[in-house]
């Protein structure tokens, strides 16, 4: 899961953190692993004295990140792991950094409509190791032939509105589709279709492929129940015309 050339970077930084905070050469051997099981943004720090090594964990965002910003996250690590009482500008603009993804976070689950975002933060639990970043995600029109879209370029799910009284395993299954979209576009640049290992992944939704038929048998059902609606306000109409007729 480690590319060396990344990696090196990082051991780079990691060595320049631990002389600013500890005031010496670090001796010991640094391994980075990249995990995308890790919350995001998240890191660790262990240190294996009888190995002289230290093993340094960390999500997958942290790979784009700007070297000050990491350079502030692996200092307070170390800070922490040696408890020192140690400041500075890096980690001064790390902690900003995280602020604002917090505000980001925020704003996205203001904007969002709960249910959805209910059912995103299930499937990222269940499906995805809480891996996945929370994006806007919206109830759409009532379309009963598009029910769900992922929009690369601004981060967000849309859900058709006849999924909003679904059972709960469908409208997840809608959204886990559109996950995987989302989760793809991060591991595979430019692969936006139903690929092979797109499919992979959607097969192992629980109760696949059942719950594919049980989707369409549903969609079908609400779009029969939608068309007498549609006739309701034209015999609301007829019946009001009736009154008149009634009345007279
Ligand atoms: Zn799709």
């Amino acid at each position: 899961m480690s590319t060396p050339e990344k990696d090196n970077k990082f051991v780079k930084l990691f060595n320049e953190a631990y002389s600013n905070v500890l005031n010496k050469e670090n001796t010991y051997t640094v391994e980075v692993k990249f995990s995308s099981r890790f919350k995001k943004f998240n890191g660790k720090l262990v240190l294996f004295r009888n190995k002289k090594l230290f093993e340094l964990r960390l999500s997958n965002e942290w790979k784009n990140i700007s070297n000050e910003i990491v350079k502030g996250l692996i200092e307070e690590l170390i800070a922490g792991l040696f408890k020192k009482n140690y400041h500075s500008f890096n980690i001064e603009i790390y902690r900003r950094f995280i602020r604002n993804l917090d505000l980001t976070n925020s704003r996205v689950e203001e904007e969002s409509d709960k249910e959805l975002l209910e059912s995103f933060k299930r499937v990222n639990e269940k499906y995805f190791n809480n891996s996945l970043d929370v994006c806007l995600v919206k109830f759409g029109n009532e379309s009963t032939t598009k029910l769900g879209e992922y929009n690369y370029h601004s981060d967000k799910i849309t859900i058709s509105k006849v999924l909003k009284d679904a059972p709960q395993r469908l409208l997840d299954y809608v959204m886990y589709h559109e996950m995987i979209h989302k989760y793809l576009k991060l591991s595979i640049k430019g692969k936006t279709y139903h690929s092979k290992e797109f499919k992979q992944l959607e097969s192992k939704y629980e109760g696949w492929p059942q719950v594919e038929k049980e989707l369409t048998t549903y969609i079908k059902k609400v779009s029969f129940r939608s068309k007498p609606t549609r006739r309701k306000k034209s015999s609301g109409i007829s019946s009001l015309f009736n009154f008149f007729k009634k009345n007279n």
